[in-house]
């Protein structure tokens, strides 16, 4: 039998969206997000990050940097018992059109081969245009979060679901 997973965009979704975060100082969790990850994880949904970093090829930060906060953020989801099982990230710039960042899916389909996913039982959530793109391109149900940046008021195209933050997001999917 094959896993269910919500894949999840970080900035904007998971912590607050600084435009390139590049210190574990910089690194802050939104409200309700510990609480809105226990519930998939006690509801047997794999979560797993996908994001883009082009601060990589941009040089403001190395991958040790984020390999940092990232631990910032599973650390501080442990606190409230719950868990990220997986983090995939581009770390390209725009310009070198890989296939792995957003809205491109090489991240989507290398989880959904890593963790043998059944992608029509799954979920994307992002704060973007991009990842509503590549959740729905990967096959996935797609929902819009309002917690991003510039987003507010705005109802992207192709979204199933607009929610006000992520645990509204998951109640949804749980509804
Ligand atoms: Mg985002
Ligand atoms: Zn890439």
């Amino acid at each position: 039998m094959k896993n269910k997973a919500v894949f999840l965009d970080r900035d904007g979704v998971i912590c607050r969206d600084v435009n390139y975060c590049r210190r574990t100082d910089d690194f802050e969790l939104l409200p309700t997000v510990p609480q809105a990850i226990k519930l998939l994880n006690d509801h047997n949904f794999l979560t797993i990050v996908i994001t883009n970093q082009s601060g990589i090829a941009r040089g403001y930060l190395t991958h040790e940097m984020l390999s940092d906060i990232h631990k910032k953020m599973t650390d501080e989801l442990a606190t409230f018992n719950a868990r990220i099982d997986d983090i995939l990230y581009c770390p390209h710039h725009p310009d070198e059109e890989c296939d792995c960042r957003k809205p491109g899916t090489a991240l989507f389909e290398q989880a959904i081969r890593e963790h043998a996913i059944n992608v029509q039982a799954s979920f994307m959530i992002g704060d973007r245009q991009k990842d509503i793109d590549a959740g729905k391109t990967a096959g996935c149900r797609m929902i819009f979060v309002t917690t991003g940046p510039d987003n507010r008021g705005k109802n992207p195209t192709k979204a199933d679901y607009t929610a006000i933050n992520l645990l509204d997001a998951v109640n949804w999917i749980l509804r």
